[in-house]
């Protein structure tokens, strides 16, 4: 970590626009290494308009996306309880993580051979054992489940305002129900434009997750909102399906893929269907509210299916937005329209787990130009993308 407490003249002004998990976790780590920041939202911070929020999110560390974010998550594992104990919050309940399905299913099979190769701790449990361990999760008798122990469950919503409390320990000033109109790189400073006028700051960091198109300057568009949908069944069982006694699953069966996450409102469990196409959006403001019954009632058939000790009736229905780049690794890094405009968006359905070791890229970027913390994968140069200025 670089650190510019010590000397005033390394000291920036900073304005981060975007107050989801990624603006809060930048803004508390740009603070905490010295420098003034003000953060911008449209909306409060938490909100529920982003991607920030929906009741819980999945942490887990045998990552199939790529060896490189391994390391990325165990330090970002580490932030998190480093948040924890400073705010006196608990934000993540560490209750495991299973990818359950055929060996040879690509999926599981990349998460198996990601656990070998790179040697974290994990369990192998066949039909028989994933049986009488996690009754919650029905499995054929050719599946089985990979267990990954330092997997969890985030509470989104309490994540955010935990980070951004840190940060206001820090001196982090927040303009909520602050929308941001432009961003103008000047000879000395970048401007940021709102409707009660032109803030100056050394430094600007995007962090506005599915609305990045809009004032990321590209003359290509390379973040694309997309339509998640999120369903809660009612539990029959509410000891089984607390996150002591349940952990978080990614399911890969041939009638239906899933991610699922354990019983937090005291009655149901969240289902985010894999199986079922997300959508692109024109722009975020077109996030519908309603959505197809077919997509409900398909969603319905797989837990009936698969999950035996849930009533497979949906009683929440849940559209949600988030950033998609092309090749689904995030964007951060400088931007290659200005040097002093630093991007964290496109995270790409990944970006809650990882949010504490973003922040810390993107402040040790601030500082000096550079972070050793920094993955290539998700380096913007790699879409070449012009200026549209
Ligand atoms: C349904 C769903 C399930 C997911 N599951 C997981 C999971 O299990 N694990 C995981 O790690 N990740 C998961 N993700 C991904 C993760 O939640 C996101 O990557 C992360 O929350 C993105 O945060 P963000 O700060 O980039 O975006 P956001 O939270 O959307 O924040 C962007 C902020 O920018 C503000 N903003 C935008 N434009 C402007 C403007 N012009 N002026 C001012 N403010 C502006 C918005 O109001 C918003 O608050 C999931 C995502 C979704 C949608």
């Amino acid at each position: 970590m670089n650190t510019s407490k010590e000397n005033p003249a390394d000291q920036k002004r900073v304005g981060v626009i975007g107050a989801g998990i990624i603006g809060t976790m930048a803004a508390w780590q740009l603070a905490a290494r010295g420098h003034h920041v003000t953060v911008f939202d449209q909306w409060n911070s938490p909100n529920d308009r982003g991607a920030s929020a929906g009741e819980s999110r999945i942490f887990r560390t045998i990552y199939k996306e790529g060896p490189e974010y391994v390391q990325f998550l165990q330090k970002s594992g580490r932030m998190w309880r480093e948040l924890e104990a400073s705010q006196d919050a608990q934000v993540l309940e560490w209750c495991g993580g299973l990818t359950i399905g055929r060996p040879d299913q690509p999926e599981v099979a990349a998460v198996g051979e990601r656990a070998r190769t790179q040697g974290l701790e994990h369990r192998i449990l066949d039909a028989t054992a994933m049986r009488a361990e996690f009754p919650q999760y029905a499995v054929d008798d050719d599946e089985v489940g990979v267990f990954d122990p330092a997997a969890g469950v985030f509470r989104p919503e309490l994540a955010v305002l935990a980070a951004r409390n840190e940060g206001v320990r820090h001196g982090v000033q927040y303009r909520t129900y602050t929308k941001v109109l432009n961003i103008r790189p000047l000879a000395n400073s970048v401007a940021v434009d709102t409707a009660e006028g032109a803030s100056l700051f050394d430094s600007v960091v995007l962090a506005t997750g599915p609305w990045a198109e809009q004032l990321a300057g590209f003359d290509v568009p390379l973040v694309r909102a997309k339509r998640l949908v999120a369903a809660w069944y009612p539990v029959r069982d509410l000891t089984m399906h607390k996150p002591a006694n349940m952990p978080i699953a990614i399911r890969r069966h041939p009638e239906g893929g899933y991610s699922c996450f354990p019983c937090l409102d005291g009655m149901s469990v969240k289902i985010l269907p894999h199986h079922l196409q997300w959508p692109d959006l024109g722009t975020v403001e077109e996030l519908p509210r309603f959505i197809e019954p077919e997509f409900v009632r398909s969603a319905e058939t797989t837990v009936a299916r698969l999950m035996p000790h849930l009533d497979p009736t949906a009683i929440r229905v849940s559209t949600w937005t988030e950033g998609f780049t092309s090749d689904g690794a995030p964007i951060v890094g400088l931007s290659p329209v200005d040097d002093r405009i630093v991007l964290a968006v496109g995270m790409s359905g990944q970006g809650f787990k990882f949010s504490p070791m973003v922040g810390s890229v993107v402040a040790d970027l601030v500082s000096t130009g550079s972070s050793a913390d920094a993955i290539s994968i998700m380096d913007p140069s790699r879409f070449n993308p012009g200026a549209s200025q």
